[in-house]
């Protein structure tokens, strides 16, 4: 079972049904000691389950109210999906918690997965995220609804969303990751990437101006010349450097020109702008003819 529906059927099985979950209080409905204290700079949350009590610790050096929150529905993730018959411990940096990307253990992802949607569960912000358009308006609204920061808020946004669209957070000047929505079909690459300075996201570290809505750019600011034709257009909207030295920046294919891309080459009605160096993966027929 995928650990989104786990944390589904976990806040089904305590007949949680609305905003905001509090995961504290589901763990001591679990008959979970909850210890908030300084362990030091070694772990942010840990487990420790025994035969006769099953601790929880979230360390008091976690300052931010949602990072807090998330560690203990993360070290509820373990405690669901992770821990057999003879117990077990577990200890997690805050790197654990961070990323959701292959580098990271894959029993800390899965714990990252479950911590999400414990907070913003499908069956509670699908449809809002549905009916609301695309903003960060809507984001804010949904972290404030889900007493979420709002990265996880984005991120549950995105996933959930019709919308031709992508998230992408930036430290340092660097793209450090982006997840895309199910409709968003341009090819981003984005491992070590700097900014280009034509993005409004590299704008933002040099206290750039605040954006009140989506502004053009030329789709090549960000998504990779094997997809993006020279004159494609997207849509940016970035916000100011966050409190961690971040840039959040939505991205979005309003007119839906990547599918339109990959109708046309697909039509052999392509105008040959493609990059050959970046290569082209669909459709395979394509490539091969290329190749000739
Ligand atoms: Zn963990």
């Amino acid at each position: 079972m995928i650990p989104e529906q786990q944390a589904r059927n976990l806040l089904e099985e305590h007949g949680i049904n609305s905003l905001p979950v509090n995961p504290i209080a589901l763990a001591e409905t679990l008959d979970v000691s909850v210890q908030v204290h300084d362990y030091g700079s070694a772990f942010e949350g840990m487990l420790v389950v025994n035969a006769d009590s099953i601790l929880l610790g979230i360390n008091s050096r976690v300052q931010n109210q949602h990072r807090k929150k998330f560690t203990c529905a993360h070290e509820l993730g373990h405690l669901t999906m992770d821990i057999g018959v003879d117990g077990g411990t577990f200890q997690c940096a805050g790197k654990d918690m961070e990323s959701y990307s292959k580098k990271v253990d894959v029993v800390e992802v899965r714990a990252n997965r479950f911590a999400a949607e414990l907070l913003l569960p499908k069956f509670l912000i699908e449809t809002s995220v549905k009916d609301n358009e695309l903003s960060w308006k809507s984001i804010k609204d949904l972290a404030a609804s889900g007493d979420v920061s709002l990265t996880a808020a984005a991120k549950k946004f995105i996933e959930h969303t019709d919308e031709a669209c992508a998230l992408v957070v930036s430290e340092n000047k660097m793209i450090k990751w982006f997840q895309a929505s199910p409709n968003f079909l341009f090819k981003m690459d984005t491992d070590g990437r700097v900014l280009s300075d034509a993005s409004k996201a590299n704008g933002m570290f040099a206290n750039g101006r605040a954006m009140s809505d989506f502004e053009e750019v030329s789709a090549l600011t960000w998504i990779s010349s094997g997809s993006a034709k020279r004159d494609d257009k997207i849509l940016e909207w970035s916000l100011p450097l966050d409190s961690y030295g971040r840039v959040l920046t939505l991205l979005w294919d309003d007119q839906g020109i990547a599918e339109e891309n990959i109708e046309k080459e697909m039509d052999g009605d392509s105008d040959n702008s493609f990059d050959p160096k970046y290569g082209w993966e669909t459709p395979t027929f394509h490539r091969s003819k290329r190749k000739r």
